[in-house]
């Protein structure tokens, strides 16, 4: 008898955290009833983003590109392969940063690179150590440190890549937000908890 092999989730987008990027007015313009009910019919592709006509060309371009990447769960048996702790510069340097922080478990890293590189999104990727834990049970565990981050920023030189010192977190490491500001002294803000969100982050950013 075959064996099913145990999966662990990759948080896909949900149309609740998806709506805070749209205009949240609820105008019915696009036939849904509300933002979150369109939200949901695009994460569906029941409708494609086009139908907002209130979303500019690249938030369009951008959000049609996240519905149709895979997002698989990972096999268990995959967990805690670890990744060096460097500097990955993705899509050239569109301008500086932004600095994007996350763990050194391999699979993690190569969604977030699948995800920038698909949407076309400029950024700087820095795995932090995190014995390979993925972010969620990075901070479970208490490895999502202040201090790896801090030495992963010092190893790899990355004030000299970054017009100024500000970094992002993943939405699921948000608790360990203060204690990552008062050892670095940079700007940390929070991104979404889903990292398929992280590119319309990024744009709104900007
Ligand atoms: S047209 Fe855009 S702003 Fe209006 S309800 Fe639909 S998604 Fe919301």
């Amino acid at each position: 008898m075959a064996v099913q092999q145990e999966m662990a989730v990759v948080y896909p987008p949900d149309a609740e955290e998806l709506c805070e990027f749209l205009p949240e007015t609820d105008c019915g313009k696009c036939g849904a009833s509300s933002c979150v009910e369109f939200a949901e019919a695009v994460l569906s592709k029941q409708y494609p983003p086009e139908k907002c006509q209130e979303l500019d060309g690249k938030f369009r371009e951008v959000l049609s590109a996240i519905v149709d990447l895979p997002k698989d769960p990972i096999p268990y048996d995959l967990m805690m392969e670890q990744t060096p702790c460097e500097l990955i510069e993705i899509n050239g340097s569109n301008g500086p940063g932004p600095l994007l922080v996350t763990c050194n478990f391999k699979e993690t890293v190569r969604i977030l690179r699948e995800i920038l590189e698909q949407t076309r999104t400029s950024a700087f990727l820095l795995p932090t150590f995190t014995h390979g834990y993925s972010v969620d049970n990075a901070v479970h565990e208490r490895m999502f440190k202040a201090v790896e981050i801090w030495k992963a920023i010092k190893e790899n030189h990355v004030e000299d890549r970054l017009a100024r010192p500000s970094l992002v977190i993943p939405g699921l490491a948000e608790s360990e937000r203060n204690a990552i500001k008062q050892l670095t002294r940079w700007d940390v803000s929070v991104g979404p908890l889903s990292g398929f969100l992280i590119p319309l982050f990024v744009l709104t950013q900007d």
